[in-house]
């Protein structure tokens, strides 16, 4: 495969076809970044508001240091996997305490800051300062597999390796920047998972192994996924007037720091829980695991006084960090009254 014309083929389609997005307007890393680690965890649409709001709030490395892990966590909310959250809090006062004065600018430094892969490092140091680095997102990874033609599982140790090598060959070191950009967005928005016609109107159906071999909808091999976990909740939501009871996960498990209602976690929901009137079970999924949830509401003269849980009034819920699975308890009760 000729490199120059995957570039040049490449380049005249991200020049037409790319969408103007923020954070590729700019140099800043850490504008980039931010949108590196929302990007992670949703969609461009959804992401654009949480970005905007993060900048916003903390419009650069040192604002965010001096911010409060909670108010982090809160704006956060509903993204998800909040350890990403708190790596990007942590990671923001290790450049302050290390007297940085801007965001690193050499690719082991950024690689090592708190919850920065490959990845991410590959799209800051060659999205901000325009150094040779690859980026290699899902997109990234299902365009190679399909000019390359490669049906080794991407996301084993060896498939890893196998891709970084190929993806080393074909980066347009001239260009890093611009090269990320474009193939990047060219997996999003052209060499798409389900590709109906477009291998008809590819711009690189020439240069693509896959299209050659009529492979194109095989590829990217994932390896075969783990078994998802399933587990059981039922959330206890005391009332008593305008008050109730949240705790803060504790354990070193899901929503770590996070506030619920007081939950119990049981074997399968076939076992009653001991008040009667359950709310009907649902469902709630994350990467690995099932959760079957339920919640039971507790009309009382006097709360309980259960260990870890503290009384709030219903209009302060708003100020806690809450997880995703509680959102949606209460969009349930909202639904409901
Ligand atoms: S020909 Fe099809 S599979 Fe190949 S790069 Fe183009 S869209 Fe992707």
């Amino acid at each position: 495969m000729l490199n120059s014309l995957v570039y040049s083929h490449l380049y005249d389609w991200y020049e037409v076809n790319h969408r103007t997005l923020p954070w590729r307007e700019t140099e800043d890393a850490y504008a980039i970044w931010l949108s590196e680690i929302i990007l992670q965890q949703t969609r461009v649409l959804q992401g654009l508001d949480y970005w905007r709001r993060f900048m916003a709030r903390w419009p650069n490395v040192e604002a965010l240091a001096s911010a409060d892990e909670a108010e982090v966590l809160r704006e956060w909310q509903g993204l998800g996997y909040y350890s990403r959250a708190r790596n990007l809090h942590k990671a923001a006062q290790m450049i302050v305490e290390r007297g940085w004065t801007s965001f690193p600018t050499r690719f082991e430094d950024i690689r090592a800051l708190p919850g920065v892969g490959d990845y991410t490092a590959g799209a800051i140091a060659s999205f901000a300062y325009n150094q040779p680095y690859p980026a290699m997102d899902g997109n990234v990874y299902r365009v190679v597999a399909r000019l390359m033609d490669i049906d080794e599982a991407f996301d084993t140790t060896a498939g890893k390796k196998l891709f970084h090598q190929q993806i080393e060959k074909l980066l347009d070191r001239a260009n890093p920047r611009l090269f990320n950009s474009a193939i990047m967005e060219f997996g999003a928005l052209h060499c798409t998972p389900v590709l109906g016609d477009n291998c008809l109107t590819c711009p690189l159906q020439g240069q693509c192994a896959a299209y050659a071999h009529g492979t194109a909808e095989l590829l990217p091999v994932r390896k075969p996924r783990p078994k998802v976990r399933d587990r059981w909740f039922t959330y206890h939501i005391y009332m008593k007037g305008d008050e109730t009871l949240i705790q803060r996960r504790e354990a070193k498990d899901i929503w770590y720091h996070l506030y619920e209602f007081p939950c119990e976690e049981s074997d399968p929901l076939t076992t009653n829980p001991p008040t009667a009137n359950p709310s009907f079970p649902f469902t709630h999924l994350l990467s690995h695991q099932r959760l079957h949830a339920r919640y039971v509401i507790h009309k009382v003269q006097k709360m309980p006084d259960l260990p870890g849980t503290i009384v709030i009034r219903w209009e302060e819920l708003n100020d806690y960090a809450l997880s995703r699975l509680t959102l949606r308890v209460l969009d349930t009760l909202r639904h409901k009254a």
